[in-house]
């Protein structure tokens, strides 16, 4: 599977860069877009891509960094590079509600309208897997949202190689479980050090990174992103102190066009 980073950039757009935003793809599985926020429409274009590629859209959870883009992804198939082909769409529970009010919300009536390609939406619990676009996608709780939400970490596997995605979530189980023995493990790291509100920080990565901590990540391989303006401004220092720990997974920080082949 290839990664392109599409968006790395936290709720706020730190430091120029897009909202969280992924393409996976690979022999016979996608084009895979793993979130697709505000700003995604605009990054895709940016690298050179269209919508009309995309199979299938997989949500990891329902704020507005994260599928915010649907409502322009939608509008642009229905009136300026017109879809033909179904799209699928995978995400928490409630995906099929929020996306109706993203699109109702920008676009109004709109949203009543006949599109000329078929939407499937299917919503996936914790501890559910299914299969779309090639790849068997396995969902693990977040810790982000509170219930009705359900927050998800996403792994995802094809090709005898597995990419795990955190999602928005502070350290939790399910973050442990989505990224154990991964290749590669796309995680957040919203800031340098809490307060960070229900996100990872360097503080949780330091730790998670290092063989001696008391439960490190089981990733093989890590890149950071959902990067907020004072991690970005200090990437190269942080990459040294990951290099010092003995044994640490190889780390990388996410960059908008950032493309990453993952390897098993
Ligand atoms: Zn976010």
């Amino acid at each position: 599977m290839r990664l392109t980073v599409v968006g790395s950039s936290d709720a706020f757009n730190s430091a120029g860069r897009s909202h969280s935003s992924y393409l996976v793809e690979g022999d016979g599985v996608g084009p895979i877009l793993v979130d697709l926020g505000g700003t995604g429409l605009a990054a895709l274009r940016r690298l050179g891509r269209s919508p009309l590629e995309v199979e299938a859209l997989l949500l990891t959870h329902l704020h507005g960094d994260h599928v915010g883009g649907f409502a322009f992804l939608a509008i642009d198939a229905m009136f300026n590079e017109v879809r033909r082909r179904p799209l699928d769409i995978v995400g928490p529970r409630l995906t099929e509600e929020r996306l109706d009010a993203v699109l109702r919300t920008a676009y109004g009536a709109i949203a009543d309208r006949e599109r000329p390609f078929v939407t499937t939406i299917r919503e996936l619990a914790p501890e559910e897997v299914l299969n779309v676009s090639g790849v068997r996608v396995e969902a693990f709780a977040a810790d982000h949202m509170d219930p009705p939400d359900l927050p998800l970490c996403l792994r995802l596997s094809a090709n005898g190689q597995t990419l795990a995605f955190s999602g928005d979530t502070q350290v939790c189980g399910g973050l442990y479980a989505a990224a154990e023995g991964a290749d590669l493990l796309v995680a957040e790291c919203t800031a340098l050090a809490p307060p960070a509100g229900r996100h990872c920080t360097w503080e949780d990565w330091r730790c998670l990174l290092d063989p001696g901590f008391e439960r490190p990540i089981g990733a093989k391989r890590v890149l950071l992103t959902h990067l907020g303006r004072d991690v970005r401004e200090r990437t190269e220092a942080l990459l040294s102190e990951a290099r010092a720990l003995a044994g640490a997974p190889p780390l990388g920080f996410a960059d908008d066009g950032l493309v990453v082949e993952v390897a098993s």
